[in-house]
């Protein structure tokens, strides 16, 4: 479970000073991006990986993707590795919001600037923030759910707590059902994290909400296409049918589970859109050009200046007009071949 998944993109390293704290190890004066992520467990941080480092390349700037394998004292090593290698900026997508304050700290000692990606680093100096709108990625994905179930019981499976957007995708979807729990239209029976957005924890999580509640549970707020395809398997291995799930990223199995209807909705996030807005912002970083910044987000310490893009729901009804239509994903892959 220690593997460290790296992803070499720039050229061998040169010869080292030995007092040096930042050697830069490009031989010329591109700029040299580090992209320090949490994990590649979902799909969708393979795109985000190899559509960020084109974006530098193409600009003529060198990068080097790491992965932590959602382990926290992993990810700051190969940060730390990263600033000893001289990178000009820093790009991360935290797995700890409070731990990685760590790596901003060791990032600023050296005089590199961190842009938080996706995720937010909470108490922090952290210098640029570019994500989605997560509150509202949780409110459509409630509303969703609450068009085609209005009335029963609810059981809502989280992502990581230890992630600031798994929070904000929670505060989305309680917005809008905590009205209609306080008209008790809905009864919340089931509200849980899942540790490590892992599927199979929220298979066993929705395994034992079904069971306390003698398999009656009518709707399902899942925060991600991982979490619902444990719950769909939960429901399944029960013989329960027709209860609408939620998701999001628009991952591959996703997707085909709401064209088959076993998943209510997916929201998609278009990763070539923050790939590219973040490689941006990086090289300008590195640059040390100014940065236009759209809004700003409190991460606990400071106001973050930050740029928020927007996310889609997709249902059965839009497959084609959004995520087909942008190539995110194949009609014959979803649909499969004719
Ligand atoms: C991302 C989601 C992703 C989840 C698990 C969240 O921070 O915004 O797109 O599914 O992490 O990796």
């Amino acid at each position: 479970a220690t593997t460290v998944l790296a992803t070499a993109c720039g050229p061998a390293p040169a010869a080292t000073t030995a007092d040096a704290t930042k050697v830069k190890l490009t031989p010329d004066d591109k700029p040299y991006v580090g992209f320090v992520l949490d994990t590649l467990k979902e799909e969708r941080w393979y795109k985000d990986k190899a559509l960020f480092e084109k974006a530098i390349q193409d600009q003529g700037g060198h990068v080097k993707t790491l992965a932590a394998n959602g382990l926290d004292d992993v990810q700051v090593k190969q940060a730390e590795l990263l600033i000893q290698e001289g990178v000009d900026v820093l790009v991360v997508v935290p797995h700890d919001a409070e731990k990685s304050a760590a790596i901003v700290e060791k990032a600023h000692a050296a005089g590199v600037k961190v842009l938080s990606y996706d995720r937010l680093i909470k108490n922090a100096d952290v210098d640029y923030y570019v994500s989605f709108d997560n509150e509202k990625v949780g409110v459509m994905q409630a509303q969703e759910i609450v068009k085609r179930q209005p009335t029963g019981n609810y059981a809502y499976i989280g992502g990581a707590e230890t992630d600031n957007n798994a929070v904000l995708f929670r505060q989305g979807a309680m917005s809008v059902l905590k009205p209609l729990i306080d008209k008790g239209n809905i009864r919340l029976v089931y509200d849980k994290y899942t540790e490590g957005w892992d599927p199979a924890t929220a298979e066993k999580n929705m395994a034992s909400a079904l069971q306390q509640n003698g398999n009656k549970i009518n709707a399902v707020v899942a925060a991600n296409d991982g979490t619902a395809g444990g719950v769909i398997n939960a429901l399944q291995a029960a013989g329960v049918s027709g209860v609408p799930v939620s998701g999001q990223d628009a991952e591959l199995a996703g997707v085909q589970r709401v064209a088959k209807g076993t998943q209510a909705m997916t929201i998609y996030k278009p990763i070539t859109a923050i790939a590219k807005q973040a490689a941006d912002m990086a090289l300008q970083i590195a640059k040390g050009t100014a940065i236009q910044t759209t809004s700003k987000v409190n991460n606990g310490k400071i106001d973050v200046p930050a740029i928020l893009l927007e996310p889609t729901a997709v249902t059965k009804d839009n497959i084609r007009d959004t995520v087909v239509k942008d190539d995110y994903l194949k009609e014959a892959d979803i649909y499969g071949a004719k």
